[in-house]
């Protein structure tokens, strides 16, 4: 990426108005730590996000408002009843990485191996875009393809809205990597909600090993309306999977990787039961 200028505003509003004024030759910039990776020669003008007050978390009733600049190791510290997303960013890469990176700039553009998205995927969470006017997008919606493709001239993600997990809801998420601060091979995250013994709803999502992040519509159908039960979970994970293309991944096969996303998620899915299962009780 060549950044040949710098702008550093000081407001949203004045943000806003420069990136509508570069256009094209503008780039948002937050953890600046993307950059590396885009092999683009075309020179931008890097507008930084980081002093118009997009940083923090805050609660609203049952829902979590987290600004787009807030930091990855923010979200692994914050702790309040409800709160998952230090689960997600506990495994991005390393604690340096964590520092600088924000939960925007993870999900703004999708690398492969970004850990967000299947995590925001499977809680239903909603991205707020302002520009002009203020637009919500769903997690289904803002994934269904390249998020960059959302943002018209001048518009700026500013927050992701999560819900607090109330009782009866539970959260899973493994995350599978060669090495401690690794790629991930494939990372999995599911929401279930369980009405007593029965499973009312569950999203489920995956990322790393298939190539863009995606619900898991067959696992997801298979469960909803049934009595939990480990082996119906597992069952559901291993067998659900039919409709989803899995990729090469850290020099695995895709055979390897399908069977690994059963696997996993299978896990997921026990854990976010047990967590369900607490929190009803
Ligand atoms: C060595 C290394 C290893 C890594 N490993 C992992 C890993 O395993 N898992 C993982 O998830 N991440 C990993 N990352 C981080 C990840 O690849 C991204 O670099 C990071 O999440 C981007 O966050 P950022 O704040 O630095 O964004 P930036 O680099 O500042 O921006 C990223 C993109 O989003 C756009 N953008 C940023 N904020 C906004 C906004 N508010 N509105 C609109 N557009 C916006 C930018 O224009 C840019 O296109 C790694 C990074 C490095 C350097």
């Amino acid at each position: 990426m060549k950044i040949t200028d710098f702008k550093i505003p000081t407001r949203l509003d004045e943000a806003l108005a420069l990136l509508r004024v570069l256009g094209p030759a503008g780039l948002p910039v937050a953890g600046a730590t993307s950059l590396v990776f885009i092999p683009e020669d075309e020179p931008k003008t890097a507008v930084d996000l980081n002093r118009i007050g997009l940083d923090g978390i805050r609660r609203d009733n049952g829902t979590f408002r987290i600004g787009a600049t807030t930091r990855v190791a923010a979200l692994q510290k914050h702790a309040a009843p409800g709160w998952v997303l230090n689960r997600v960013a506990q495994m991005l890469a390393s604690q340096q990485i964590r520092n600088e990176s924000t939960l925007g700039g993870n999900i703004c553009r999708v690398f492969p191996w970004a850990d967000f998205p299947a995590a925001l995927l499977a809680l239903g969470a909603v991205m707020v875009l302002q520009g002009e006017t203020t637009r919500e997008v769903p997690a289904d919606e803002f994934f269904s393809a390249q998020p960059a493709r959302l943002f018209r001239s001048g518009e700026l993600l500013t927050q992701v809205c999560v819900p607090a997990l109330s009782p009866g809801l539970g959260f899973g998420y493994r995350k599978v990597r060669q090495t401690a601060t690794g790629f991930s091979m494939l990372t999995a995250a599911a929401l279930l909600q369980l009405d007593g013994a029965t499973i009312r709803s569950v999203r489920a999502a995956m990322s790393g090993g298939v190539p863009f992040p995606a619900r898991c519509p067959g696992v997801e159908g298979a469960l909803a309306g049934k009595k939990a039960s480990e082996g119906l979970l597992r069952e559901a994970a291993l067998n659900g999977l039919a409709g989803l293309k899995f990729k090469e991944a850290e020099g695995m096969s895709t055979a390897y990787i399908g069977r690994l996303a059963g696997v996993t998620l299978g896990d997921v899915l026990v854990e976010a039961w047990t967590q369900a299962k607490e929190q009803a009780s």
